[in-house]
């Protein structure tokens, strides 16, 4: 049984490109890591579309958690594949660098940056053993061009830019493909307390872009006809910068 592994796939992006890949025919194994509710909201999304799917949470940012969940699962169920893995969960906790506290700084290299190693290493085994597979890590803007107020999210998503790229070379040969999603601003939670009116003026497209919009290039990504692309960054941000 083929599978897609999504994380933070319980709301935002992650629940967009759950239901997108559901639509492609893979099972998907939605992750999570509080808010049990909208996990299985996605869920049921998903199943609408004839698929199967499962909940799986733990705290990517936790390697012990990732290795006992994650691990745990692909062990018990030895017939199901994951080739897919989209690693979309993130967190921002912005304050300018002069006043950021240790804890900022931390927790949003852990989540973002760690939480990409901890889940990757993991799956990226089963992936060289069946000799294919996709990677696709949801990165920012920011990590492109670095933005005030975000030095440690600017930091953790040109780390994963700077992995994806180095990833991509270790494995190419063996068949899987690794690249990244650069989204500008995107209508989610994450945004929720942004000043659209005024931000969007910046944007050539004059408006911010949707989840399934960013879904449609990672379903792109994901898929076999995107077998030559690999170690690639794919802005999605109306125009924003590239
Ligand atoms: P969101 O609406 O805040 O959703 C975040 C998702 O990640 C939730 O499902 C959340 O699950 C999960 N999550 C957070 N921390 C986690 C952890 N430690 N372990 C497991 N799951 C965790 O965010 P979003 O806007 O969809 O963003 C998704 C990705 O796109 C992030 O990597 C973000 O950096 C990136 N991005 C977003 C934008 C944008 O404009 N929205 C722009 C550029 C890049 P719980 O609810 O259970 O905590």
């Amino acid at each position: 049984m083929k599978f897609a592994l999504v994380t933070g796939g319980s709301r935002g992006i992650g629940k967009a490109v759950c239901v997108k890949l559901a639509e492609m025919g893979y099972n998907v194994l939605i992750n999570y890591r509080s808010n049990e509710e909208e996990a299985n909201n996605t869920l049921a999304l998903v199943k609408e579309k004839g698929v199967d799917g499962e909940i799986i949470q733990f705290d990517v940012s936790n390697k012990e958690e990732t290795i006992s969940k994650l691990g745990g699962w692909m062990e018990a169920n030895a017939d199901k594949v994951i080739e897919v893995l989209v690693n979309n969960a993130g967190i921002r906790d912005d304050g300018l660098m002069m006043w950021m506290k240790d804890e900022q700084w931390d927790n949003v290299i852990k989540t973002n940056l760690d939480g990409f190693f901890y889940v990757t290493r993991l799956v990226v085994n089963s992936m060289l053993q069946k000799k294919y597979g996709r990677i696709i890590n949801m990165v920012s803007l920011s990590g492109l061009k670095g933005l005030p107020g975000q030095t440690n999210y600017s930091a953790a998503k040109a780390g994963v830019i700077g992995a994806t790229k180095a990833l991509a070379q270790e494995i190419g040969r063996k068949g899987i493909t690794v690249n990244a999603v650069a989204p500008g601003f995107i209508k989610t939670d994450m945004t929720d307390g942004l000043n659209e009116t005024e931000l969007k003026n910046l944007v050539p497209l004059k408006r911010f872009g949707t989840p399934e919009e960013v879904a449609h290039t990672v379903a792109f990504l994901a898929s076999e006809g995107a077998a030559y692309i690999t170690g690639e960054v794919i802005s999605i941000n109306g125009g924003l910068y590239s």
